[in-house]
Order: C-alpha cells, then sequence, then structure tokens
C-alpha cells in the first residue's frame, strides 16, 4: 500500500494500549472493492478476547472521567491534530478498503476530525443546571456525568467518520469505549487507534476490537453488564435486534439507522442550483449513504426541463477506480450491493418505469453499476420504498405541495429530507410538514459536526454532533440539599 506513515498499517486489534493477535492466529481479509485484491488480514477476536476489551475499558473509566474537562480536551485536540498530519495517508487506506474516491475520502478525514477538534472544545461545557428549591430550605443542582463504558458498532459507508462522530463525544463527556468497526472496513479503525496512541489516550480509554464475527460480538456488547451504552450506526433490521437484545441489560442507546430520504423540487427552486443539489445529495459515496437522495420529487411546472438537466450532469460522472483522480463514482461495496440495486432497477423497469441513462453494469468490474436516472416511477416500486444504497436516481412528478408533503412523508424512515424552493411562506411549511430529523433547504449537503445529525421513526434515536450530541454520552443526577 503506498502511504508515506507505515504505522497506520495495523492488522492486529488495539486493547488496554497493546496491539492484540489471536492465540492461534485467526484472521479474516479485507478487500480492495474495486479489483477484489487482498489489502490485509486481520485479527479475528473470540468472545473472551472482546470481553477482555470490556473489562479494560471499565477498568480505564475512573481515572479517564476524574481527568478534567480541560485535560481530556488538550488529549483529544492532539488526536484531531495527528488525523489532520495523516490526512492523505488516512484517506488513501479509506479508499483502498471501502472505494470511494480519494477526494471524498480525504473530505471523510477532514469530516471526521472535526467531530473530535468539535468536542474536544464541547467537553468543557457539559453545564449542569441550578434550579430554584421547591422548599425555602431547598437548593437543587443538576450535574451531568458520564454513562460509563460505550461500545460502539459501525458501518462500511464511512470507515472513519462514523467512528469518530462517535468516540469524540464518549471521550470528551468522559466514558471509555471499545469500537467495533465493520468487518468490511476494519483498517481505518485501526490507524485511528495508532493515532490515539500516539496522542496518549490513555491504555483502555480506546479500544478496537476487530471480529469477522458481528453477531457474537453484538451479543457479547449487549449482554455483558459493564456496557452501558451501546451507539450503532447501521440498518434499522440490526439496529432494532440490538434494542431487542439491550433490553436485559436495560442499556442506553443512540442509533443511527436507515433512511429514504425525499429531495423536493418546487416550481420556483431554482433548478441550476437544485440539480447540483440532487447530484451531490443522490451520488456522493455512489449513493451508498444513509443521507442520500433516494426519492426525488419534481413539481410538474419544472418537471421536464429538472430530468434533463439532471440527466445531462450525470452523464458527466465518470465511474472507476476511486484511486484515479478523474473518477467521481467508485465502486459499490460488494457484488451483493451490485445484485441488490440491479433487481430494485428490474423490479422498476417491470413496473413500468423509464431510463433516461444508465441502467446497467458497465464495463470497469463486477462492484460496479452505472449512474442511472429513472422516471415514470409509482408507489409500488421498490425504489419508493426501500433505501437503494447505490447510484440510482428515480424522479417523481408532482402537482400540490399536499401531494408531494404526503408522499415525502410516506415512509417508516425519518432521516434526511431536502427540497428547493424561493418561496418564504412556503418553504416554513413544508419545512414544518416533513417528518423527518434533518431538513436541508436549498442545500444537497447536510452534514456538519456543529449541528444535531440524527433521526426520527425507524430512523432511530439519539443525535450526533452538536450539543446536543454530547447529551447522548451524559447521565442527569440532581442534587437536593436540604436544611439549609
Ligand atoms: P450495512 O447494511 O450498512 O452493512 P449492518 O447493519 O449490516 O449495515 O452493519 C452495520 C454494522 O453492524 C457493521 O459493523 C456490522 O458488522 C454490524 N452488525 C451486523 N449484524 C450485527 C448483529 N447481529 N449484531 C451486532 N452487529 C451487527
Amino acid at each position: 500500500m503506498n502511504i508515506k506513515n507505515k504505522a497506520l498499517l495495523r492488522k492486529e486489534s488495539y486493547i488496554n494500549g497493546e496491539w492484540v493477535s489471536t492465540k492461534n492466529n485467526k484472521t479474516f481479509g479485507v478487500v480492495n472493492p474495486f479489483d477484489q485484491s487482498n489489502l490485509a488480514n486481520v485479527a479475528d477476536l473470540d468472545r473472551a478476547a472482546i470481553s477482555k476489551a470490556i473489562e479494560c475499558a471499565e477498568n480505564a473509566l475512573p481515572s479517564w472521567k476524574a481527568k478534567s474537562a480541560t485535560e481530556r480536551s488538550i488529549i483529544l485536540k492532539k488526536w484531531y491534530q495527528l488525523q489532520m498530519d495523516n490526512l492523505d495517508d488516512l484517506g488513501t487506506i479509506l479508499t483502498l478498503e471501502q472505494g470511494k474516491p480519494l477526494a471524498e475520502a480525504k473530505g471523510e478525514i477532514a469530516y471526521g476530525a472535526s467531530y473530535v477538534e468539535w468536542f474536544a472544545e464541547e467537553a468543557k461545557r457539559a453545564y449542569g443546571d441550578v434550579i430554584p428549591g421547591h422548599q425555602a430550605d431547598k437548593r437543587i443542582i443538576v450535574l451531568k456525568q458520564p454513562i460509563g463504558v460505550v461500545a460502539t458498532i459501525t458501518p462500511w459507508n464511512f470507515p472513519n467518520a462514523m467512528i469518530t462522530r462517535k468516540v469524540a463525544p464518549a471521550l470528551a463527556a468522559g466514558c471509555t469505549v471499545v469500537i467495533k468497526p465493520s468487518e468490511i472496513t476494519p483498517l481505518s479503525a485501526l490507524a485511528l487507534a495508532e493515532l490515539a496512541d500516539q496522542a496518549g489516550i490513555p491504555p483502555g480509554v480506546l479500544n478496537v476490537v476487530t471480529s469477522n464475527d458481528a453477531i457474537m460480538v453484538g451479543d457479547e456488547f449487549t449482554s455483558n453488564p459493564k456496557i452501558k451504552k451501546i451507539s450503532f450506526t447501521g440498518s434499522t433490521r440490526v439496529g432494532k435486534l440490538l434494542m431487542e437484545k439491550s433490553a436485559g441489560t436495560l442499556k442506553k442507546l443512540s442509533l443511527e439507522l436507515g433512511g429514504n430520504a425525499p429531495f423536493i423540487v418546487l416550481n420556483d427552486a431554482d433548478l441550476e442550483e437544485a440539480v447540483t443539489g440532487a447530484i451531490a445529495a443522490k451520488y456522493r459515496n455512489s449513493g451508498q449513504t444513509c443521507v442520500c437522495a433516494n426519492r426525488i420529487f419534481v413539481q410538474e411546472e419544472v418537471y421536464d426541463a429538472f430530468v434533463e438537466k439532471f440527466t445531462v450532469e450525470v452523464k458527466k460522472l465518470n465511474t472507476g477506480n476511486g484511486m484515479d483522480a478523474d473518477n467521481q463514482i467508485g465502486p459499490l461495496i460488494n457484488e451483493a450491493a451490485v445484485e441488490k440495486v440491479a433487481s430494485m432497477v428490474k423490479d422498476a423497469k417491470e413496473k413500468g418505469a423509464e431510463l433516461t441513462t444508465g441502467g446497467g453494469h458497465g464495463n470497469q468490474g463486477k462492484n460496479f453499476f452505472d449512474t442511472t436516472v429513472i422516471t415514470n416511477i409509482d408507489a409500488s416500486m421498490l425504489v419508493m420504498k426501500d433505501e437503494i444504497f447505490g447510484p440510482v436516481a428515480p424522479i417523481v412528478k408532482f402537482k400540490t405541495d399536499d401531494e408531494v408533503i404526503a408522499m415525502a412523508n410516506n415512509t417508516e424512515y425519518g432521516l434526511a429530507s431536502y427540497f428547493y424552493g424561493n418561496d418564504l411562506k412556503r418553504v416554513w411549511r413544508i419545512a414544518e410538514a416533513l417528518e423527518y430529523g434533518m431538513v436541508g433547504i436549498n442545500t444537497g449537503l447536510i452534514s456538519t459536526p456543529v449541528a444535531p445529525f440524527g433521526g426520527i421513526k425507524e430512523s432511530g434515536m439519539g443525535r450526533e454532533g452538536s450539543r446536543y450530541g454530547m447529551e447522548d454520552y451524559l447521565e442527569i443526577k440532581y442534587l437536593c440539599f436540604g436544611g439549609i
């Protein structure tokens, strides 16, 4: 692998400040989704090792939470700085194991690091409250304290940022963490652990456990009473499973689950801007994000013009190896992902949808699917109900605001939504009516560490980023003083 800082390439798990392999050297392979070449064989831990990591995190908790917020902040800032210093190498590792174009991968590293910087600052602002007492001799004070040991489970689509978004606020709050990265993309997580070590995060405070057996790790995380909270990003199916399994020990949960984002273009929208926003919201990471525009709704007066302009721009996107700077679209994560996207397009075509571009597999390799635009969509098609997670854009025509609001909300999901329009009153009405945790208005890009990212309905619970993101890792305790 062509990187400058070879120390970032780790194949063992990181537990209690040490690099750990398995007794029998059991490993699992990490492959490049572009050409399926093997990148590394990574330690495949057993359940005893996962349990040990949790124990180490618990042992490290008292001294980590006893540090002043400023002390934790200084260490987190070092970790942030090291991530920025190693941005190119971290980006290369990310592209090789995940497939996204290098420029996007580097963007993710800077974005991921920005959460560490943000929460290094927020550590100092975990304010409590003073409440006027309910009786003359009483005084009430509210404290915020760290929840305890936190387990994180993260997906392959953002192998870096989904981790820092959870770990930075957890550490800032005074929690310790056990991180389980996706088995498809563990290398970015291990590189982060190496930098955490260099930054002086004490042994046991941040642990990364690698395993090819997600169910086993999930079982240990959910049943181990030492874990007080699980923060998960991934599918709604697995999120529900974790919630069910956590009931026995009543763990706190943050769940960032699937989405089915509507992207609405009103008849008074700036069409050029709407096309640019739709491209960004749809095709980033080859369509493999939970906030990707899943259903594009365009008002009838501007429908034809939008479809034409959008298709022209989609055709300009180059697909290929993410390491090649000319490409804006990389491979999908694996063949199963390609098959799922292909079957959704097939279903739509069988039910009467029409292609304005794409629809095939291209000639780049087995993990690729062409950038695709489909029209003549109806509600029975899978593309309207399920998360597409690929470079396919279905465009639907609508007549009235009420109609599009009803269609947009007609899903069990409630993560991101977007719309373009310029009438102030309509903008307010639609923004308030959309049943989503996030609404992008005249923008297709909404993610930032300063805002509360998260969903409602079956898209999950909890928020990441902003001052609200700290709350997910803090408990409330009140002190009632009497006899004053
Ligand atoms: P995706 O479709 O994005 O891969 P998943 O929900 O399958 O979403 O995976 C997200 C993360 O959840 C990954 O780290 C994966 O290993 C993990 N995971 C998958 N199944 C389970 C499970 N039963 N228990 C715990 N973690 C799981």
